[in-house]
């Protein structure tokens, strides 16, 4: 037997009474899946995840952590605290109102930006998600930003001409004179939800009454997807919570940076600028250092100097100068882009020389050692290895790495 929808007409109410079909254990502990008469949980359905709550059998409390339908027989995975099947004829239940109203406020709030994008554009909803955390759908055409600024303020214009929007089930008759929008071929009782002028559409969720209570819709993300575009909606308190998120991290960034939220823009170009323009001088400035710390080492068998250097110029020519005054290797380590600190640095990249012996020792010990990578000449070898600087001049003073 088919389960009576209680939400098809009574999408505002929370609390029903139901007879107990059957139940049976679930494969998670606790677990059980329950089939009632009628139910006011509206299941996982037309790409929406289902309600939640709590269901009482004979005083005992269940929480519903899942809702499905299958031949039109509603299923609800309950979960209660002890390894005991419920017993009793009745249940009553309530759904968790705030997570439902969310629910129709984001959903109706899409056949309302759907139903523009169809007018304009021809396009179809041909993917929709409605979770706790997301709204997306995927139209089969592209949309440019512009347009989906100018659907967005046409959606808002229709939430607030607070329009009704109507669910029903026509017969046959005045179905087949009806141009509605449908995600999939539809068999069985089709349910029209009609938003006058804007949308027609088959659906099975439940909705708000008025477009007024979508509050507020907003695109919060766009995306190329399959040929079309994925958007992101946000409507009622989501969205507000999002603008206010929003306006919270321009606020901090702002103060950060010492201007208001409509200068960040600015103010954050500017300090790109100043950084481009220091690491150009440090860059510069560590060249020349490298060049003085060089000419203090003495000489010896191996030696390695860290510099927070990038320019492969400049430590090429460094090594080139040096390797002469030794008998083994003498191997600069250059730290990553970004880091000036070589005692901190976790990643190097390496240039190694050596006049007597093969350098390419050096690669293969520091391949052994610490997986790096690279290779070269027997006269220079080039790299970049993952390890520290104390476990770099380990390897190298203690003569690990002989030539
Ligand atoms: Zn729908």
């Amino acid at each position: 037997m088919a389960t009576g929808k209680l939400y098809d007409d009574r999408p505002y109410e929370t609390e029903f009474s139901a007879e107990v079909l059957e139940v049976k254990k679930a494969e998670e502990p606790l677990c059980w899946n329950l089939v009632l008469d009628q139910t006011l949980f509206f299941p996982e359905e037309g790409g929406q995840s289902p309600d939640r709550g709590e269901i009482v059998i004979d005083s005992v409390t269940y929480e519903v952590v899942d809702v499905s339908i299958q031949d039109e027989i509603i299923t609800h995975k309950i979960r209660g605290t002890e390894e005991k099947a419920p017993a009793g004829e009745r249940a009553e239940g309530r759904i968790y109102w705030q997570h439902r109203y969310s629910n129709m406020q984001n959903h109706t709030g899409e056949h309302i930006f759907s139903g523009l994008v169809h007018a304009q554009k021809g396009y179809d909803n041909v993917g929709f998600h409605l979770s706790d955390r997301v709204v997306t759908m995927d139209y089969n055409g592209p949309l440019t930003e512009e347009e989906i600024l100018e659907v967005t303020r046409e959606a808002n214009r229709v939430i607030a001409r607070n329009l009704p929007v109507n669910c029903a089930y026509p017969t046959e008759e005045e179905l087949s004179d009806l141009e509605y929008r449908s995600k999939k071929e539809i068999s069985g009782k089709v349910r029209i939800v009609t938003i006058p002028g804007v949308d027609v559409c088959a659906c099975c969720a439940p909705h708000v009454r008025s477009t007024a209570e979508v509050g507020l819709l907003m695109v919060v993300g766009a995306q190329n997807y399959k040929g079309g575009t994925r958007l992101s909606i946000l409507c009622g308190m989501r969205a507000v919570a999002d603008y206010q998120l929003k306006q919270n991290v321009l606020s901090l960034t702002g103060r950060n940076l010492s201007t208001s939220w409509e200068n960040i823009p600015e103010a954050v170009d500017k300090l790109k600028r100043e950084r481009d323009n220091f690491r150009y001088q440090t860059a510069a400035l560590s060249g020349k250092l490298l060049e003085a710390e060089a000419k203090e080492l003495p000489p010896g068998e191996n030696a390695c100097l860290f510099t927070a250097c990038t320019d492969r110029n400049v430590l090429i020519k460094v090594v080139d100068q040096m390797k002469q005054q030794y008998t083994g290797l003498f191997v600069i380590f250059s730290t990553a882009e970004g880091l000036y600190d070589p005692k901190e640095a976790r990643a190097f990249s390496y240039v190694g020389a050596s006049v007597s012996g093969d350098s390419r020792r050096l690669s293969e010990c520091l391949k052994a050692e610490f997986g790096a990578k690279g290779g070269g000449k027997p006269q220079m070898v080039q790299g970049s290895v993952f390890a520290s600087e104390t476990e770099l001049r380990k390897l190298i003073d203690t003569g690990l790495v002989s030539c």
